[in-house]
């Protein structure tokens, strides 16, 4: 067959019709492994498997020796077969036996055989076995030979799926791995234990003819499709929807740059003309693409074969026709959704009460659609390397929020462990529920507010939920974040209004809009920077384009007419940038007054602590503002120069330790002596342990996740605050790093029966 077509194409035909013939799985595998040494003249075929247990079993051969048929069992990095399969990469020899890796095996009686070409059998990346030709004599096997054998190994990696060959397995040996459970790590985007069933976010499209039955029509269906994509992608680009810079354009420039890769489609045309489909041609190419990408080391090369990933997706649903649509509509209960990536408004129009928990290959904790999840309180993980590719719908699924990882197809065992981890959660529940009501005094005596983050419509009924005091940070951004487009005043309007309809007496602080830094607006013009963090953001942006921040304080002195209105900026890092902001507020104060328009009853006007520069203006600060919350988040990654979300630096400095807990009462202490309100409204308040140091520094009022208001209060009401600050008013003085303060406050906790 070198150099020839007709022979793939007469294999595959034959594989198709073997396929749909009534025989055993062995039988099939059998014929299989027979057909392909036929057609490829050689005198070996053999079909290793992946088991369970990560070692190849060999399933079926032709040449080698029977008996060694489910007894050869080679570990996963055991001789060429088991390079093969690690690498997921074809090895291609005239002489095996002198490469390194050969290990030879007595039962198999293959020492006689000289050439070796070997591929993975591989789906959707995943390496499930391993398919080999053998020869005596010393050849090279043709390019065309290994792409026909890669095809053929397609053919077979369906039947593995299908899990068929399950019932072949020697009995009391570990199954073929294809099914089998599987914990991945990631990340957390957000705490809580879910189970359920997976949904794909974007459906899977089943391949149902893998086979061609007239190569040039699928060659003319695959040239199309790629046309027609191209054309879309330029379209795009050219109709001037997608700005002229930022990440959206680069994304769709770079896809538009692989669409006109000659390698790529180069490899695509080759597989359609070894006799698949253009669609099965489509699944190959990137099926190869996906293994390579999840062994790349290298971030630049990842993020170019997660481009042409990409574009393989779209590929594939231009050949499928325009009918493809996400799985919103038929949601089962308990709907685990797994996807590559997902915007926020997506995650938004599931129908919240069947939707269980979220997996996302991509989407780091800073991501907007983690930032809807836990405004839905929906656990969810992130960075779940190939979750597509190793789930199918409907198998049962695990999300961990709080470890960032998932258990696919988990054992009996693991799924009992964690009902019971839910069950106990639940009950917890229940016990913060009964705390709703209770007003939030420590044991000694000390009242606590505490006040929930909230930033979207859907953490409204939180208040109500969990009966917090009021909001007491609303990040107006995540609007902005969620949305296609820069909201309009009135739409900012709109929801503003709702927030304090929803929130009725209780207080609700505004902060204006916190974007720039790690929070992008895809459909705003933005400049790389070096250092986003330090860069054009927030309120800096506010005054440098005043037209958006005065239109945002417009609408919100518009939405509170007749009611209190509490607003602060983010990102201060002079008095003078806080007497500018101000200054805008009276100006658009002045503006309504003059038109008429109903005024609020009082405006408050303070600003976040978030950047160091203003711990040596707080004298200054403290004159002008009508009130601080400290943003801990911020405040402790320019203190510490640690980029808060790099999970490399972010772990590397304990908030718990001295010289931040110098830093927070200091802050404290200045406020409190001049009676002005402080709240703080990092991650810190929210961490039960953070929570209960506060309190002991001075703090009275406490702005957390929704999620944290019940274990936080728990704490708060059986702390003696006057203890926790005796301990920690003398560590706080000694010399820093001569006392572990995170250990002495645990040892603290837990001596005094508090769940932190
Ligand atoms: C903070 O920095 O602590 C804060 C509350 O603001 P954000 O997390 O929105 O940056
Ligand atoms: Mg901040």
């Amino acid at each position: 067959m070198r150099g020839a077509l007709g022979g793939p194409r007469v294999l595959l035909r034959r594989l198709r019709e073997v396929m749909a013939e009534p025989v055993s799985a062995q039988d099939r595998l059998d014929k299989i492994v027979v057909l392909i040494a036929a057609n490829m003249v050689a005198e070996v075929c053999s079909v290793y498997v992946l088991r369970e247990d990560s070692n190849l079993e060999l399933y079926a051969t032709e040449g080698l020796k029977r008996e060694a048929v489910h007894n050869t069992v080679l570990a996963s990095d055991e001789g060429l077969v088991g390079l093969v399969a690690s690498e997921a990469n074809p090895i291609n020899l005239s002489e095996a036996q002198s490469h390194p890796a050969f290990s030879y095996r007595p039962e198999t009686g293959e020492e006689i055989y000289h050439s070796f070409l070997g591929v993975p059998i591989l789906r959707a990346g995943n390496t499930l076995g391993v398919l080999v030709v053998q020869n005596r004599a010393r050849r090279t096997y043709s390019e065309e030979e290994e792409e026909a054998l890669q095809t053929t190994a397609m053919v077979v990696a369906e039947m593995i799926a299908s899990g068929e060959l399950s019932t072949i397995a020697r009995p009391g040996a570990p199954a073929p791995a294809a099914r089998r459970s599987m914990h991945i790590s990631g990340a957390v985007l957000n705490d809580g234990v879910a189970l359920g069933h997976v949904v794909l976010h974007e459906p899977r499209i089943v391949i149902t003819n893998f086979i061609a039955d007239d190569v040039n029509k699928e060659k003319k269906r695959l040239e199309a499709a790629i046309e027609t994509m191209r054309s879309d992608l330029d379209l795009l680009l050219e109709r001037g929807e997608v700005p002229d810079s930022g990440e959206h354009r680069d994304v769709l420039e770079a896809y538009r740059m692989f669409a006109n890769d000659r390698g790529w489609q180069h490899r695509l045309s080759e597989a359609v003309m070894t006799g698949l489909t253009a669609e099965a041609a489509v699944e190959r190419v990137q099926s190869d693409t996906r293994a390579r990408m999840l062994r790349a080391t290298d971030p630049y090369l990842r993020e170019r074969l997660h481009d042409l990933d990409e574009l393989s997706n779209r590929l594939m649903h231009q050949l499928h026709g325009r009918d493809y649509a996400p799985a919103r509509d038929q949601l089962p209960e308990n709907a685990v959704i797994v996807a590559r990536s997902m915007g926020p408004a997506a995650l938004l129009e599931y129908d919240r009460k069947r939707l269980r928990g979220l997996v996302l290959e991509e989407g780091g904790p800073n991501s907007h659609v983690a930032i809807v999840a836990r405004a839905l309180g929906i656990p969810a993980v992130g960075e779940i390397a190939n979750a597509t590719g190793v789930v199918d719908p409907g198998d049962a699924i695990i999300v961990d929020g709080g470890i960032g990882g998932v258990h696919v197809r988990p054992s009996p065992d693991m799924e009992a462990a964690y009902v019971e981890r839910v069950r106990l959660r639940a009950r917890r529940q229940l016990q913060y529920l009964e705390l709703r009501d209770k007003p939030c005094v420590t044991k000694d005596g000390v009242p606590v507010t505490l006040l929930l983050n909230a930033g979207l419509a859907v953490d409204l009924p939180h208040i109500e939920e969990t009966g917090a005091a009021g909001i007491g940070l609303f990040r107006t951004e995540l609007q902005f974040m969620v949305a296609e487009n820069f909201p309009r005043a009135a739409e900012q309007f709109a929801l503003y209004r709702s927030v304090l309809d929803a929130a009725g007496d209780k207080p609700v602080t505004f902060r204006t809009l916190d974007i720039g830094g790690d929070k992008v607006l895809p459909y705003m013009r933005n400049e790389a920077e070096e250092n986003p963090a330090l860069g054009w953001r927030a309120i800096r942006l506010g005054l440098d384009r005043p037209g958006l921040l005065r239109t945002q304080i417009r609408a919100l002195l518009r939405a509170a007419g007749g009611r209190n209105l509490k607003l602060m900026f983010p990102m201060i890092a002079a008095v003078e940038e806080f007497d500018e902001a101000k200054g805008l507020v009276e100006r658009e104060l002045t503006h309504l007054r003059r038109h008429g328009h109903k005024l609020p009853d009082r405006v408050d006007i303070g600003t976040m602590v978030e950047v160091p520069s203003l711990l040596f203006q707080l004298d200054e600060l403290l004159e002008r503002v009508d009130f601080l919350s400290v943003g801990s988040n911020d405040l402790l990654q320019f203190f510490y120069a640690a980029d808060r979300g790099n999970r490399r630096v972010s772990g590397r400095f304990d908030p718990l330790s001295t010289p931040a807990l110098r830093v927070f009462q200091m802050i404290a202490k200045q406020c409190n002596a001049k009676r002005k309100p402080l709240t703080l409204c990092g991650e810190l308040a929210s961490n039960p342990l953070g929570a209960l140091t506060l309190v002991a520094l001075g703090y009275r009022t406490l702005s957390v996740a929704p999620t944290a208001l019940g274990p936080v209060k728990a704490v708060l009401l059986d702390l003696d605050v006057g203890k926790a600050a005796q301990l920690l008013g003398p560590m706080i003085e000694s010399p820093a790093g001569s006392t572990p303060v995170r250990e002495r406050l645990s040892a603290f906790a837990a001596e005094q029966g508090l769940q932190v």
